[in-house]
């Protein structure tokens, strides 16, 4: 605490513009104007002891105004506290006139008297103003009571404000004051604690604040100083980073302005983050998709030429006379009305019937470009429409995929084997592809993981199934059906000669001049290694039998031959190089002897396959006519004909008896449908066993009850289900008992009542079809069925006999060697 000063009546005032002087602290001023010179001179330096002067602050309340009345000397000092060379807080008043009265309302009606601690005087050389510099100590409060000019300065009545020693000892004694005073000193505690604590924590997350920004400072120097050492090495490949070469592409990328919005926002994401922080990756490749996708860019579209498409179409295609007409059809619609939204196309047929590559022509034909997406096996809705980013790993759907991949927004896009897209838990495919084909819905198309709607208006979809079943009817809906059937044996081979051959003989860099397949051995393919609906596996043994014949080409040398015939070896090999096409998978069987092939070639001329070195090449035949009459042998075997997803084909029904308790035993992967079949057949058998002669036959009646029965489909890996094999199962077991053999050319498909009715059955022309391809005579059908034959080649029905039939004692008559078993009174 402060000494106690006796303080006179009256002081000089020096006054302290917008400063304060308190008790006990210590000032240093510089006294520069007249007024405070004058004061100091008379009070302070003149005289021997050194007495007290007041100090009082000015008013700062009325600004300039204020200020010009003040401005009369006083305040005039500059002062230094600690500072020298500080400007001065109240120059330009000090050369004002002080003699007029002022008001007291613009002083402070309280100072603090002072003594001098040291004072020094000092003259400036040119003018010879006098200045000091005093060190103030304040020392005890005041009252102003009045205040008056003596000379230049400000003299003041006034009486003392501190409390004298005694006065402060009393108070200390109150009791008030002193709980008071503890509880100050508490709170003060307390709150220099709080301080402490704060002050620590601070510290800590300035400390930690500053190891990480030293940290990534010293990873951008170190990054800068590779850059800068690659630039230096000429080796600046990988110079501009991800986040530039994004934003670069992103530029470039033509996005709508809502779009282009959310990308920069994302991007600045991006350019917050560290590359070794999680989400960078993930950010960078979103914005690369969001680059990459066609927002904008289409390929040109020229005017449509209807007869250039149908040259195209019957060049690139044999036969199909329907289809062609359909896809022209098509086409004008697109010329005469190019934003038509007409059905999509669906062509339904079995694998290896064109079907792809009339998509391929039909995008050719546009001009446009042709993608493909593969559907089958389909069962996640993700897969169409993208997982949403959050999920790790997660990806676009295939169709933004596609579009990414094609990069222009009006391809032609193949939708395949969209029969094959299934519904399970992970959602429904289908509804999403049915977004997809609505020309309403699929402008603002949402994949999950782009996140911001793709208008897929302009793209032009084509779609494949192999059949029209599973497709689920909404989306069967949307598109228009074309169905393609499979080729007969003549159509194989013609398309074997005109298209399938000289393509093959191009994809390997041969031509006639080396390869020669003769018709007959095309004709040998078909029948012997192939039975398909389609041309795959006839293209394929075609490639192998190229791929030896190019091994031929390229071990032995053909210099010599190829001179003669203007055909450098270079440019052979050079097709052979650029030769993109793909190229199939061919299990060449082990016995083949590949050196055996190559001496088979002769060097000397044309290279012309012949029924050895088919063999060679292609192994044994795979399939043979005698095939059928082997397997019917025996009783209880029944060729039947039955469709599945690769078109129609033949099955042998196999059934066989043995003691037991006249059990049925069924097997083959059979579904629900197959096995009633089978069961009706067995009633239907026994209660029929009089009428069928069966019961004449001695023992065998005894098989219908003591006996069980077993029943096999082979190939049976492969499931099986259907009502159709009704009038083949009733035929085996009738063979089986009266043990008559049925005949070997003759095949059956058909569903049966439980009174031997014969119901009409699907897929006639392709079960036709593939009885032909095994060398098949006679085709047992429901009358039913007997318009479906209208759709199969006239050629292939000339060669065969249609049975057709009402109920299943037809069959029977048709089916054996010979009469029927049945007796001539068992029709009903
Ligand atoms: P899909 O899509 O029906 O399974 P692809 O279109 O892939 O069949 O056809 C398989 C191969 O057969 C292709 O090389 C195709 O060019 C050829 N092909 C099929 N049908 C014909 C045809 N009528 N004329 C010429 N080539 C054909």
């Amino acid at each position: 605490m402060e000494e106690t000063v006796e303080l006179p009546s009256r002081l000089a005032i020096l006054p302290f513009w917008n400063k304060v002087l308190l008790p006990g602290a210590v000032i240093r001023i510089r006294c520069t104007s007249p007024s405070s010179v004058k004061l100091v001179e008379h009070e302070l330096w003149q005289k021997e002891k050194k007495g007290l002067i007041g100090v009082l602050p000015v008013k700062d309340s009325e600004g300039a105004a204020v200020g010009s009345l003040l401005s009369s000397g006083i305040g005039s000092d500059s002062w230094e506290q600690g500072r020298k060379g500080e400007p001065n807080a109240t120059g330009g008043f000090h050369k004002q006139d002080a003699k007029k009265p002022r008001e007291l309302t613009h002083w402070h009606s309280r100072g603090v008297a002072a003594r001098a601690l040291h004072l020094s005087r000092e003259v400036e050389k040119p003018s010879g103003r006098v200045t000091y510099i005093v060190v103030l100590e304040g020392l005890s409060r005041f009252n102003v009571q009045e205040l008056s000019a003596r000379g230049k300065y400000y003299v003041a009545n006034i009486n003392g404000l501190d409390l004298s020693s005694a006065e402060l000892e009393q108070a200390e004694q109150d009791p008030d004051f002193i709980s008071l005073s503890r509880q100050f000193k508490a709170t003060a505690m307390e709150l220099i604690s709080l301080l402490e604590q704060s002050i620590r924590v601070a510290e800590k997350i300035t400390q930690k604040v500053e190891g990480q920004l030293s940290k990534s400072q010293r990873e951008f120097l170190l990054k800068q100083q590779m850059r800068a050492i690659k630039e230096e090495l000429g080796d600046n490949d990988d110079c501009e980073d991800d986040v530039a070469a994004v934003e670069r592409k992103m530029q470039n990328a033509g996005m709508p302005p809502n779009i282009w919005k959310l990308a920069q926002r994302e991007l600045r994401r991006l350019k917050k983050m560290q590359p070794q922080q999680p989400g960078y990756n993930s950010s960078c490749v979103y914005l690369e998709l969001l680059a990459d996708l066609p927002w904008r860019k289409v390929s040109e579209e020229p005017e449509l030429d209807l007869k250039a498409a149908k040259v195209s179409l019957d060049r690139d295609h044999y036969g199909l006379l329907k289809v062609k007409q359909r896809i022209i059809e098509y086409l004008a619609v697109r010329k005469l009305k190019p934003d038509a939204q007409g059905p999509v196309l669906c062509f339904v047929g079995p694998p290896g019937v064109g079907k792809t590559s009339l998509a391929s022509s039909i995008a050719s034909a546009l001009s446009k470009k042709f993608i493909r997406i593969s559907l089958g096996g389909v069962k996640d809705e993700a897969d169409i429409r993208g997982h949403r980013r959050t999920y790790i790993g997660s990806m676009p759907g295939r169709l933004i995929d596609g579009l990414k991949r094609v990069a222009v927004r009006n391809p032609v896009m193949l939708l395949d084997e969209i029969d094959k897209t299934g519904s399970d838990v992970r959602g429904d495919p289908a509804s999403a592809l049915l977004e997809v084909l609505d020309p309403e819905q699929n402008k603002t198309f949402n994949d999950h993981y782009l996140n911001v709607p793709f208008d897929l208006s302009k793209v032009t979809f084509v779609a494949t199934a192999n059949r029209v079943q599973p497709i689920p009817p909404p989306l069967l809906d949307r598109m228009e059906v074309i169905e393609l059937l499979g080729y007969t044996p003549e159509e194989k081979l013609k398309i074997a000669l005109k298209h399938l051959i000289p393509r093959v003989l191009e994809q390997h860099g041969l031509s006639s001049q080396f390869l020669q397949i003769p018709e007959g051995i095309v004709k040998l393919i078909i029948q012997r290694y192939t039975r398909e609906a389609g041309v795959r596996n006839l293209e394929r043994n075609l490639a192998a039998l190229a791929r030896a014949a190019a091994v031929k080409v390229a071990e032995k040398d053909f210099m010599v031959h190829l001179g003669k015939d203007n055909h450098p070896k270079t440019s052979l090999m050079n097709t052979r190089l650029v030769d993109t096409a793909e190229v199939e998978m061919e299990v060449i069987p082990l016995s083949v002897d590949s050196q055996g092939i190559s001496n088979s070639f002769s060097s000397a001329s044309v290279m012309i396959i012949d029924e050895a070195m088919l063999e060679k090449v292609l192994g044994p035949p795979r399939f043979d006519e005698k095939e059928t009459a082997d397997r019917v042998a025996t009783p209880g075997i029944v060729v039947g004909l039955v469709w599945t997803t690769f078109g129609g084909d033949v099955q042998f029904i196999e059934a066989t008896a043995m003691a037991g308790k006249g059990d049925l035993h069924l097997t083959g992967q059979l579904g629900d449908v197959i096995k009633e079949s089978a069961h009706i057949a067995l009633t239907w058998v026994r209660a029929r066993a009089a009428d069928l002669n069966l019961s004449t036959a001695g023992d065998h009646i005894g098989l219908l009850e003591k006996q069980d029965i077993h029943i096999h489909f082979p190939a049976g890996a492969v499931p099986k289900d259907g009502p159709s094999a009704g009038i083949t199962l009733v035929t085996a077991l009738v063979s089986l008992f009266s043990q008559r053999k049925v005949r070997a050319d003759t095949a059956m498909t058909g569903e049966m009542t439980l009174k031997g009715l014969v119901l009409p059955v699907g897929g006639i022309k392709d079960k036709v079809l593939a009885a032909n391809r095994y060398g098949i005579k006679r085709v047992i059908l429901p009358e039913r069925n007997s318009k479906d034959l209208a759709e199969v080649p006239s050629a292939i029905l000339a060669g065969m006999e249609m049975l057709l039939v009402k109920r299943i004692e037809d069959v029977l008559e048709h089916a054996f060697e010979g009469a029927s078993p049945s007796k001539p009174t068992s029709k009903l």
